[in-house]
């Protein structure tokens, strides 16, 4: 078996000389990362990419298996690119079969296959250690010095979602939620350090710890492990209203977490309602709280454009930027996924069915105002936040002065000359588009 890792390939043209070194091979899986925003998105270049692969075994004769959670809701696309089989939901079981060449394979649509969609594995600890001596972890140390930023590799302990966000898709796994047991988890994380040696991880389920009592085992499992060495500091993801509880929070510091970042989405307890995210801002304050007390930086996810938000959510969502001062924030504009109750609400009035690539932040139906608005909108964020990080990025200039923190301190200083302009500059572009999706309830 050849793992070919396609991360750091500028050009999907180049996989058929990548097939020809390689002349053993008589059959291809091209497996999509299930856990990426990215690939559910499914901007036109990554769908591009996959038909240029299939394309290229096409060529060769070679029969494709395909993957992933655009091949999860689109599967004829890829067939019709050329693919032999296409996988709906999880793929490890349904590949295992289609290389030993059953006949009729539940969740694999195609020439052998018999439809449906693949329920997902219950029992994750049944999966090997992960295989890292097939990654070139060279490669990706080399990435991330060359960034600037600590070394992180990704980690996932579980699977699936069961909360029910309106605009997110779970094209995989659906609602179901599968983990595997904190000390196989440990297992797999010594596994790494000791042959990867990593700075850092970032633990790639959508809400990490989310199973009572996980995080409390995981700890003891740690201890174990590991005794007096250092715990191996991570970033997670999760979900404001389940961090609450101070105990929850000491227990994440205790096992190494140094950041997490929350799906806050907006700064108005209407828009969170509408969105049913069965989450408050109060919540996230309580959680930001939380988390500082505890020495955990603060990741937020916002959201622009849902259907009814006006500008003052958009200036309620600024506020909370400034307030909280969170260490990152990511923003995008609401995008329509299929499969979700967001994307049934706006789907009549939808100008284009996908981003070209991931940055391009517009919105795809109609949204309350007019693109240039969420625009405005985005920069108004970013300089929000980089104000509000000014005394940080000032502390850290005085501790370590340099180059680097000083340029930090300079950009916080312009981004606040740029604030006001920006605020101005948004309630003049707030437009609204009277053809626009209207407010839920
Ligand atoms: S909590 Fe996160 S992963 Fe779960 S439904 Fe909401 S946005 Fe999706």
């Amino acid at each position: 078996m050849v793992f070919i890792d396609r991360m750091f390939s500028e050009d999907p043209g180049d996989f058929g000389a990548v097939l020809d070194r390689h002349p053993g091979i008589d059959a291809v899986a091209i497996i999509g990362d299930d856990h990426s925003v990215a690939m559910k998105q499914c901007p036109a270049a990554i769908r591009q990419a996959g038909r240029a692969m299939l394309a290229a075994c096409a060529a060769r004769g070679l029969p494709t298996l395909v993957s992933g959670p655009d091949v999860s809701d689109h599967p004829d696309v890829y067939l019709d690119a050329g693919a032999t089989a296409a996988v709906s939901g999880e793929v490890q079981e349904v590949l295992i079969e289609w290389l030993d060449g059953h006949r009729a394979i539940e969740g694999l649509h195609g020439t052998r296959g018999a439809g449906g969609r693949r329920a997902p594995m219950s029992d994750l600890d049944s999966l090997p250690a992960p295989a890292w001596n097939l990654v070139d972890l060279a490669a990706y140390r080399s990435a991330w010095e060359a960034s600037g930023a600590p070394w992180e590799l990704n980690l996932s302990t579980a699977r699936g979602c069961p909360y029910r966000c309106n605009w997110c898709a779970k094209p995989t796994w659906g609602r179901s939620y599968a983990v595997r047991s904190p000390g196989r988890v440990v297992e797999d994380l010594v596994a790494l350090i000791d042959q990867a040696k990593p700075d850092g991880l970032w633990f790639t389920d959508d809400i990490f710890a989310l199973k009572p009592g996980w995080l409390a085992a995981f700890h003891a499992a740690l201890d174990e492990a590991l005794g007096p060495r250092p715990r191996l500091p991570y970033r997670c993801l999760s979900r404001a209203d389940l961090l609450q509880d101070e105990g929850v929070v000491a227990l994440l510091a205790a096992t190494g977490c140094r950041e997490v970042w929350l799906g806050a989405e907006s700064g108005s307890d209407r828009i969170l309602e509408a969105m049913d995210k069965d989450c408050t801002v109060a919540e996230v304050e309580r959680a930001v709280g939380l988390l500082r007390r505890h020495g955990i930086g603060v990741g937020l996810f916002l959201q622009l454009g849902y259907p009814g938000e006006s500008l003052a959510d958009v200036e309620a969502t600024a506020s909370m930027v400034r307030r909280l001062a969170p260490e990152g924030i990511g923003i995008s504009v609401s995008y329509p996924l299929p499969g979700t109750v967001f994307h049934e609400r706006v789907a009549a009035t939808m100008t284009d069915t996908h981003w070209e690539g991931s940055m391009d932040n517009r919105p795809l139906f109609r949204a309350p105002y007019r693109e240039p608005f969420y625009t405005v909108a985005k920069r108004l964020l970013q300089h929000e936040h980089a104000v509000a990080r000014a005394p940080a990025a000032v502390e850290a200039l005085v501790r370590s002065p340099g180059r680097r923190s000083l340029r930090r301190v300079l950009a916080c200083a312009a981004h606040g000359l740029a604030l006001p302009v920006a605020r101005r500059r948004l309630r003049r572009a707030a437009r609204p588009d009277p053809d626009a999706v209207p407010a839920v309830g």
